[in-house]
Parts: structure tokens; C-alpha cells; sequence
């Protein structure tokens, strides 16, 4: 349909959506509803990749035994959007399509080195989730394809996730953070840059041995944030950086527990 009959839009939970027919951002008129598609929104292992449909909510991530015991910070990041409603109704295939640089899930994403399955009538493919943003709101996706399911292989290293709003329920974060203490370390921020980043130089610092402060002073180069109306990009920067010392002290704890909430800094 979404080749022979488009443009359509797909949709989800529509909570992004509704969002956007009400500001008149939605040009298009008319849509594909994906909620009859019960098997994407599975959560499965499949040998050691974990499977998790785009028809997923985050409260399916929430409740998924496997989420909690492979990728724990995800569970973490669904826990803190918006509300209840929200996270019945959201998938993270629309946080993943909406493409907003504050998505929470993105970060996590990121640095579980996540692949993308698409599908299309052609056939389906998989991109690496740190190639799936090619700028602010573009995706490599063509309009005859959907998400269908994120692949996320086993992460080794302590997992850690803070999200940082003006509250501590339905708040789009300020920044947010999610990152891996292994010998590379992996760490990924949103709303610092038009799309969710990692931030390579600031991991090689800290990956050669390098001090904590010398990471930060990278890290506040590294990103762009902006002021917009929700922050300041000087707020951000700021931010950023607490929340990269915040990060290394707590799993550099042997009894520190593995993530964090997300009260103001
Ligand atoms: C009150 C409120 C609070 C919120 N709080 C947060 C928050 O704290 N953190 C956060 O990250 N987000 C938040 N959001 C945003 C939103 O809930 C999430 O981005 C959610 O994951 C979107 O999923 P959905 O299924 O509702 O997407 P939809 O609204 O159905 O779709 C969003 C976009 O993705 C496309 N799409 C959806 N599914 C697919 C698919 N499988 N394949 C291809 N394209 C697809 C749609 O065409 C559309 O462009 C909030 C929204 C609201 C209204």
C-alpha cells in the first residue's frame, strides 16, 4: 500500500501524530493505520540479538522480562516519558520515526549500537541506528518502507541513563543520556545536537586513560546545543558535562545500581 497507493502516512500510536495535526504540521491527508500489524510488536530473542517490534510500547518495554535483563536502561528511558497514557500508546518505532533530537529511547539506541529493520515491498534491510539520521528529522527511510523491528546486540559493560527535564513526568528532556562504562566507553546525548550524537571524541578521552575534566572540556565542544524554549544551549552544555562526571562516578561504584532518574541537576 505504501508503495502502489502513497504518499501515506503510517501510524502508530499516533501520539506524536495528533501532536502535529494539531499545530497543522502534518501536510498529508491521508494515512495507514499499523495497529492491526500484532506481530511487530513482539519482544523476542533471536540467538543472542534482542528483537523488539516497532509496534512495541513503552510500557510493553517496561513489563518485557528480556528488556530488563538486556538492555535496562531502555526499560529506564520508557519509565520517564511523558505519562502513563503515553507510554500505553507510544511505540518506540514512532519515537524512532518521529526523529525528534529529544527522543528518549535514541540515546540508549545509540549506545547499544542498535540496527534499524526496515521493510518495504522490495524487501527488508537493516541500518546501523548511528546512520539512520542524516539531519534534523530526516531518516534514511523512503516513504515505501516501515520500521519494523530494532535489533539490539548484547551489551557488555554498566548501563546508565539520565533523563533531564523541567519535571519529573511529562517534560521533553533538556538533555538526556545514555551510556556504557567498557573499556571503550559509549555514551550518546539528546537535545544537544539536531539529531541524537555520540560523542567519539569524548569517549576516546576517557577510553586512553584521560581525566574526567578533560573529558567534560571535549564533551562541552563536541555538542551543538541551541537555546530554544525549553533551554539554553548554555544550560545544556553545562548539563551535559554533570551528567558525564555523573556517569563515570556512578559505575566506577561497585555498589552503585546500574541507572539513574532524572531530577534536575
Ligand atoms: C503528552 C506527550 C508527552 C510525550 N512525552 C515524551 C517523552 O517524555 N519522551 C519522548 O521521547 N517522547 C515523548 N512524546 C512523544 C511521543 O509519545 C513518542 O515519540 C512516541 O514514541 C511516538 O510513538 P507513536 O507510536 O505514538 O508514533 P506516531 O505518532 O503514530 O508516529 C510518529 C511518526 O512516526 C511515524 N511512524 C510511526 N511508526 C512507524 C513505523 N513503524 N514505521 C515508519 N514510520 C512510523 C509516523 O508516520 C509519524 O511520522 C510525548 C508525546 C506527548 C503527546
Amino acid at each position: 500500500m505504501l508503495r502502489d497507493e502513497g504518499p501515506l502516512v503510517p501510524m502508530a500510536g499516533c501520539t506524536d501524530l495528533y501532536v502535529g495535526f494539531h499545530f497543522g504540521t502534518v501536510p498529508q491527508k491521508r494515512f495507514l493505520d499499523l495497529s492491526a500489524l500484532r506481530t511487530l510488536r513482539g519482544i523476542r530473542l533471536r540467538g543472542d540479538t534482542l528483537v523488539i517490534g516497532a509496534l512495541a510500547t513503552y510500557t510493553d518495554l517496561i513489563r518485557s522480562p528480556l528488556v530488563k535483563r538486556r538492555l535496562p536502561i531502555l526499560a529506564e528511558a520508557a519509565r520517564w516519558v511523558g505519562n502513563p497514557q503515553i507510554q500505553n500508546r507510544g511505540t518506540i518505532g514512532g519515537n524512532v520515526a518521529n526523529a525528534s533530537p529529544a527522543g528518549d529511547t535514541l540515546p540508549v539506541l545509540a549506545v547499544a549500537e542498535a540496527e534499524v529493520v526496515l521493510r518495504g515491498a522490495d524487501g527488508e534491510r537493516r541500518v546501523d541506528f548511528n546512520g539512520f539520521y542524516t539531519g534534523y528529522r530526516q531518516t534514511v527511510m523512503r516513504p515505501d518502507e516501515l520500521i519494523v523491528a530494532i535489533e539490539v546486540p548484547r551489551v557488555v559493560g554498566r548501563q546508565w541513563f539520565r533523563k533531564v527535564g523541567t519535571r519529573a513526568a511529562q517534560a521533553i528532556s533538556k538533555v538526556v543520556m545514555a551510556a556504557v562504562r567498557a573499556p571503550h566507553p559509549r555514551i550518546a546525548l539528546g537535545s544537544v545536537a539536531p539529531t541524537v550524537v555520540r560523542v567519539p571524541r569524548t569517549e576516546a578521552v576517557l577510553a586512553a586513560g584521560g581525566t574526567l575534566a578533560d573529558a567534560q572540556a571535549v564533551l562541552m565542544e563536541e555538542i551543538q546545543p541551541i537555546d530554544d524554549l525549553r533551554s539554553t544551549a548554555a544550560y545544556r552544555r553545562r548539563v551535559s558535562a554533570n551528567l558525564l562526571a555523573q556517569f563515570w562516578n556512578d559505575t566506577g561504584r561497585r555498589d552503585k545500581r546500574p541507572s539513574a532518574g532524572r531530577e534536575a541537576p
